[in-house]
């Protein structure tokens, strides 16, 4: 079976386009309990931004602080539980912030629909109803997560996402003037995570037509962000981030990522290590499978000064390798896009250890 993906409905994009939120969200002022949901990265409280969100007296606006961890079922479940039980169900859900907030707001418009816990929910397809009206207004660009079909959750037992047709926004604004204020070592690793998408949609079994065609569009663009002679944050790189960011969800929609991601999976569930950060420590140290990739990945560490780790896991004992390992391995697909589907015979709980042993 070859993948039926869903897109976003409706994608507005250009510096300024913001303020063209207020009439998008009033088109939705009649549906459920008339009232918006705004989730806002708590990074914006006091700031110019948060005079700009267009929520009247009726709305909810909660600002949510990203830091201490990355989005959870039991944050999820607490927040709808608070609003249904306060106000009801909202006409639509509106993200403002980077991929945490932008997978809470997928995540929570599914669940004002689909009763229980959201742990439930996760894995392919589980989701029972379409969610409420959702929105997404990304503020730092690399993940992706404004145009994928997932919304990554860290759950008790598994850090997966809820991914189904009905979590695809029903519309994203662009506005690349949100991201000027990104610091320059987030906006480095989470960039990054576009770049290791289109490396490892590209190097792997599931590579085609499609996923290239996007992929080596988003590589010129990272290119040009990180590497070319007008490098660096600046208004026009922004623009081609954002365009970046999203051309890499699309690549990799289509084809797969591999092995940095289901490593970076096992670092994020047993140390919670932060989903763009992991990968660019992970990714330094596979050259081996992805020789030019890497490459070009220490170039642009070195241009931008960018110093990760190196010798973390002496300071790990068998139990957290074995753990990280486990979640890492049961990523099936990832290995077998990356390896091959002889993944199994080449690739053993030992082999696994060993590369978490490089970091
Ligand atoms: P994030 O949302 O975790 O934010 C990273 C940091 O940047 C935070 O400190 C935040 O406050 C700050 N920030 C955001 N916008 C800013 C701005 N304009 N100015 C200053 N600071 C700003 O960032 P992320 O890296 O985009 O997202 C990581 C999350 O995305 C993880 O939870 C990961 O699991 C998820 N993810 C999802 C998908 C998907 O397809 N759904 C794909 C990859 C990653
Ligand atoms: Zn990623």
């Amino acid at each position: 079976m070859l993948k039926n993906f869903k897109g976003i409905e409706k994608t507005v994009f250009g510096r300024g386009s913001f303020s063209q939120l207020e009439t998008i969200v009033e088109e939705r002022r009649g549906e459920n309990d008339g009232f918006m949901l705004y989730l806002v990265d708590n990074y914006f409280k006091g700031k110019e931004l948060e005079k700009k969100v267009p929520a009247k007296d009726v709305d909810v606006v909660q600002f949510i602080d990203v830091d201490p961890e990355e989005p959870t079922t039991s944050q999820v479940d607490s927040i709808r539980d608070k609003v249904k039980a306060s106000k009801g169900t909202p006409a639509a859900v509106v993200g403002i912030g980077g991929g945490s907030i932008l997978d809470l707001t997928k995540a929570l418009s599914l669940m004002f629909t689909n009763d229980g816990s959201s742990v439930k929910y996760q894995g392919l397809n589980l989701i029972k109803k379409p969610g409420v009206y959702h929105i997404g207004v990304p503020t730092i660009s690399g993940t992706g997560a404004e145009v994928s079909m997932t919304a990554v959750l860290t759950g008790p037992e598994k850090k997966l996402g809820l991914k189904c047709e009905w979590t695809v926004f029903n519309q994203v604004v662009l506005d690349p003037e949100l991201i000027g204020s990104v610091p320059r070592d987030k906006w480095f690793y989470t960039g990054m995570d576009t770049y290791i998408h289109c490396i490892e949609s590209r190097d792997g079994a599931l590579n085609n037509a499609f996923s290239t065609a996007f992929g080596e569009q988003a590589l010129a663009l990272c290119r040009e962000v990180y590497l070319g002679p007008s490098s660096g944050q600046s208004a026009e790189n922004d623009e081609k981030l954002m365009v970046a960011s999203l051309m890499g969800g699309l690549s990799l929609t289509y084809s797969e990522v591999g092995i940095v991601h289901a490593m970076s999976y096992g670092l994020s569930k047993i140390l919670g290590t932060k989903h763009c950060y992991a990968n660019c420590v992970v990714f330094q140290h596979l050259g081996d499978y992805y020789q030019e990739g890497v490459k070009e990945f220490d170039e642009m560490l070195h241009k931008h000064k960018i110093t990760l780790p190196k010798n973390w896991s002496k300071d790990w004992d068998e139990k957290t390798l074995t753990a990280m390992a486990q979640v890492a391995i049961k990523l099936e697909h990832m290995w077998n896009h990356a390896v091959g589907p002889d993944w199994k015979s080449k690739v053993t709980i030992d082999t696994v250890k060993d590369l978490f042993r490089r970091l």
